[in-house]
């Protein structure tokens, strides 16, 4: 997989996991979305998904994870963290226990030393061995497919139900991420002031042929291109749709012979 553009991953990254959240949901806190702009023309977002697609075909979560049940875990577990700190400790919690079977017989402090290098570990292991309880009891152990059955979970809120529904289950869902917000409002794609507003507004506007993988192209362009304290403008593959005022000046470097 390849975006736009890497620069350093060293970038500050947030995972695409997140608690609770709901219609009233306040955007991320940094960066705001201080400035009004103008909004993307159906044409231009049609053009901006088309460049997206041709940099990455085929763009995906950056989440490591080999079943549904591995997934809405990661994701549980990805709210505030990075996705490389969820992968390294997945890397040794999965092949361990990666149903919710072997997660409750681990319980709640046998989880915890697997991911004790995440941010709000404690929390996170309650909640991973408490879902898996409700999966065990009211799913047959299986991940539900429906939003309602997904928030329903411990833990689990609009946005990590987004990602299991999108990535998991193939539904063209938008889970707005601090990357995201970001990206739709510099951009004009979806310009909004919380995250609810954001994701309706994508479900709009984004081309109905892109909007399964829009989520993962929105993400990976905002985590290394259209970065949070300075945005890679100069290299950046829809600069000249971009309605944001404050682009970075220079020019790309010309391409070697
Ligand atoms: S031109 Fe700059 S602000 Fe606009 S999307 Fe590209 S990197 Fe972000």
């Amino acid at each position: 997989m390849s975006p736009a553009r890497k620069s350093t991953p060293a970038a500050a990254k947030r995972g695409t996991g997140q608690n609770k959240t709901g219609a009233g949901a306040k955007a991320p806190a940094k960066p705001k979305a201080a400035k009004r702009v103008a909004r993307l023309s159906p044409a231009d977002a049609e053009e901006m998904f088309a460049r997206l697609k041709a940099l990455n075909p085929t763009p995906t979560t950056e989440l490591e994870y080999s079943t549904p049940f591995e997934l809405l875990v990661a994701v549980a577990l990805s709210a505030q963290s990075t996705d490389v700190g969820v992968n390294k400790a997945t890397r040794k919690l999965f092949p361990v226990a990666n149903t919710p079977q072997a997660i409750v017989a681990l319980g709640v402090e046998g989880l915890k030393p697997y991911i004790a290098t995440i941010g709000l570990y404690n929390t996170k292991a309650a909640n991973v061995v408490a879902l898996s309880q409700r999966l065990l009891a009211e799913h047959a152990g299986e991940v539900p497919r429906g939003r309602a059955a997904l928030e329903a979970l411990p833990g689990v809120g609009r946005k990590t139900a987004n990602v299991v529904l999108n990535t998991a289950f193939g539904e063209p869902t938008m889970a707005v991420d601090t990357h995201i917000f970001r990206v739709a409002n510099r951009t004009g794609l979806a310009p909004g002031k919380t995250v609810r507003a954001v994701e309706d507004g994508l479900l709009k506007s984004v081309p109905a042929d892109y909007l399964q993988d829009a989520h993962h192209w929105l993400i990976l362009h905002g985590r290394y291109v259209c970065k949070a304290r300075k945005p890679d403008c100069p290299h950046c593959a829809i600069r000249d749709l971009c309605r944001y005022p404050d682009k970075t000046p220079g020019e790309p470097e010309p391409v070697a012979a």
